[in-house]
């Protein structure tokens, strides 16, 4: 027999092993299952280059619970090892700077374990004794025994084993019992090892007999030894695709597309991923890919393998090149890791665009789905970006999908405005921004529809991607206003009519919360609307962005200021200023002459004023008594006007028409609106 110390540099290792390791104690299973399997597989290898000339018969690996013993057992029929193999691969392990080591990274056990090949010692995380029962394939291997029960010290003596391979049989500790539940193994071996190049078997599969389970004859094999994404793409119908997808994420609806990804060099990587049916809430689950090294499942956490837009998708990746034993921020700087993502990003933009390209019909159908990740990926993916302005597509009002190029194309000569931008237009609404959408196109214009969340930030990035080109909301002024195809006519109105016009329509407008109305003049055609409320693009988008980000409540705080546009070209327009202009001169003509003389008189004192003089009181009293003197022939303006606006039900029609055309009208203002309708009739 051979007794002797582990040769750790450390005094005793298994106490920290324990002590830091405990978050992550159920990786042991793997960590000692994939060791079986590659002792497997290893020995496949000898026998295929003939290097191993006997027989390799049944290759399972078994997993058993023996609970009276208390033992968990993973036995495989590999190369197993000798004496001397023990020694030099289990004996000695290289464990210099542990502790330091270990405080550093004592949350994250993965890599720790893999650093230090530390794999068969995650058995000590829930074992108080660890036994080796091993025989190599070796010709004339001498079956050996070795046994630790978690100090530095282990023995090791002759065994007796006849049939070549190892056992690995760990007494779980009193703190970890779970691990001898046959459903928790079953978990752990489902969540780790469902992919194995190995079988895994844990047990017979049962059947419901009378009133119970029992034991069939048949072995229960864990995982499928080769994964869809192992296969060649040409070989695999959507069905197979379909399938995997369905059993990896379960409850699912249909995926839209998949992308299987293949490459050997400069790293190896393989797997498939799906674009999910993503239902209106955009959420980012970050567990949906699952990242596997050579089929042994690591982390279902891939930021910064991935790009973060990539997180809304689903599937498999498996990399022996990723280093999946450092900490995250070592990960995202490591250059291997880094051409990584951007292959993946390169491929799944390639895959879409010819998507794009040979299957248009079916893209469109698709976009509204993908839309947000597309969207989401442009935004912050500068790379990606590039690609996709070549087949991310826009809808237009009619439903209608376009790439962006060719939108350009087709809006250029109707929408390039004199100053030579393109103009593009949108509605977020079809129904609310119907008389708007119905004026664009009437001119002659195609009005986009942009209703996604992500929209208001895509325009953004569009405006600054497409030169010369503005975004305007339809509704954002009247059309010829957002598309000025030559220099501006100016409505002709003199002041007293341009007062009595403002002065009416304002007072008429029913009070609406924090609502601002500015009195716009423009002769637009007579067959355009009278009055048109519109609110300006800038500070909507002001307003929109102040709702999203906390710090810009000074935006959020303003007042809704829209603009009221009266058509002075429009015949009612015409008449009714007409009508209010006879009845109204007599009194504000010789107000308005008085107004002048007084502004006069205050303009005389300022102008008197010298330098940096101050008035003295004569003057500072005569100013005052001038401005109060404006200030009350303004006000007796307005009162006679608001009062004759007042008995003016054509005037409060157009308004209210106006404010309903804009979703304005609401309640009481909406009430008295219809109780005046059914009175003109
Ligand atoms: P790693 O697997 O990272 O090399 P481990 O501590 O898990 O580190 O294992 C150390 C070595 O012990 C392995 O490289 C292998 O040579 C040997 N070993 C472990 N388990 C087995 C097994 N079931 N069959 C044969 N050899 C094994």
């Amino acid at each position: 027999m051979q007794k002797g110390s582990i040769g750790v540099t450390t005094e005793n290792i298994f106490p920290v092993i324990k002590k830091f390791l405990y978050s992550d104690h159920e990786i042991f299973l793997r960590e000692v299952i994939s060791n079986a399997v590659d002792a497997t597989q290893k020995l496949k290898t000898l026998a295929s280059v003939g290097d191993y000339k006997g027989e390799l018969g049944d290759m399972k690996v078994n997993v058993t619970i023996d609970k009276d013993k208390g033992t968990l057992t993973v036995s495989d029929r590999g190369i197993g090892m000798t004496a001397e193999d023990i020694d030099k691969y289990i004996n000695q392990i290289a464990f210099s700077g542990a502790e330091e080591f270990l405080a550093k990274y004592k949350d994250n056990a993965n890599s720790i374990i893999g650093h230090f090949g530390l794999g068969f010692y995650s058995a000590f995380m829930v074992s108080k004794k660890v036994e080796i029962h091993s025989l190599s394939y070796k010709e004339g291997a001498k079956a050996v025994n070795w046994s630790c029960t978690g100090s530095p010290e282990y023995e090791m003596t002759d065994g007796d084993k006849t049939d070549r391979g190892t056992d690995i049989v760990m007494y779980i500790d009193d703190d970890n019992k779970e691990f001898l539940e046959k459903t928790k193994i079953d978990g752990l071996l489902k969540k780790y090892c469902r992919f194995l190049p190995v079988q895994i078997i844990f047990g017979k599969k049962q059947k419901w007999e009378k009133d119970k389970y029992v034991d069939t004859d048949e072995d229960n094999v864990i995982n499928d030894v080769e994964p869809l994404w192992m296969k060649k793409p040409a070989d695999l119908k959507d069905e197979d695709y379909l399938k995997f997808y369905h059993a990896i994420q379960p409850g699912q609806d249909d995926p839209l597309f998949w992308i299987h990804l293949n490459v050997d060099f400069p790293f190896t990587l393989t797997g498939i991923l799906y674009f999910p049916k993503i239902h209106n809430n955009f959420e980012v689950r970050k567990d949906r890919i699952q990242l596997y090294c050579n089929q042994v499942f690591v982390t279902d956490s891939v930021e910064g393998v991935v790009p973060e837009f990539m997180m809304l998708l689903q599937g498999v990746i498996d990399s022996p090149d990723i280093p999946l034993n450092v900490s995250r921020s070592y990960l995202q700087s490591d250059a291997n890791v880094k051409k990584i993502s951007s292959y993946i990003t390169k491929k799944v933009s390639s895959r879409l665009e010819e998507i794009a390209k040979n299957e248009p019909q079916d893209f469109e159908k698709k976009w509204n789905d993908v839309k947000i990740f597309i969207q989401y990926g442009m935004l912050t993916d500068e790379k990606f970006c590039d690609s996709a302005m070549k087949f991310a597509l826009m809808e237009d009002t009619d439903g209608k999908f376009f790439k962006i190029d060719d939108y350009k194309k087709l809006i250029t000569t109707a929408q390039t405005d004199k100053d030579g931008n393109l103009i593009f237009l949108y509605a977020n609404n079809k129904e609310e921004q119907y008389t708007y959408i119905k004026a664009a196109k009437d001119k002659g214009y195609n009005v986009l529809f942009m209703d996604s969340q992500l929209d208001p930030h895509f325009i953004g990035l569009l405006e600054r991607k497409i030169e010369k080109s503005r975004f305007e909301r339809v509704d954002a002024d009247v059309i010829d206003n957002i598309i000025r195809q030559k220099d501006k006519k100016e409505a002709e109105l003199d002041p007293m009519q341009r007062n009595i016009m403002t002065t009416m329509f304002k007072s008429q407008i029913p009070a609406m919360g924090k609502s601002e109305f500015m009195i716009l003049f423009e002769p637009l055609s007579e067959n355009a609307q009278p009055v048109v409320i519109t609110q300006s693009e800038y500070m909507r988008r002001m307003k929109e962005m102040a709702a999203m980000q906390p710090g810009m409540s000074f935006y959020g705080e303003l007042p809704d200021s829209y603009n009221m546009t009266l058509n002075v070209e429009h015949p009612v327009v015409k008449k009714i200023m007409e009508s209010a202009v006879a009845e109204l001169e007599k009194d504000i003509k010789p107000l308005d002459t008085e107004l002048e003389s007084t502004n006069a008189a205050i303009k005389a004192i300022h102008d008197a004023k010298k330098d940096d003089k101050e008035l003295d009181e004569d003057k500072k009293k005569e100013l005052a008594d001038n401005e109060k003197k404006a200030e009350d022939i303004r006000k007796s303006e307005s009162e006679i006007i608001t009062k004759y606006a007042s008995q003016q039900d054509k005037v409060k029609q157009l308004v209210d028409i106006a404010l309903l055309g804009n979703g304005l009208l609401k309640g009481e203002a909406l009430n008295n609106f219809l109780k005046r309708s059914v009175d003109l009739l």
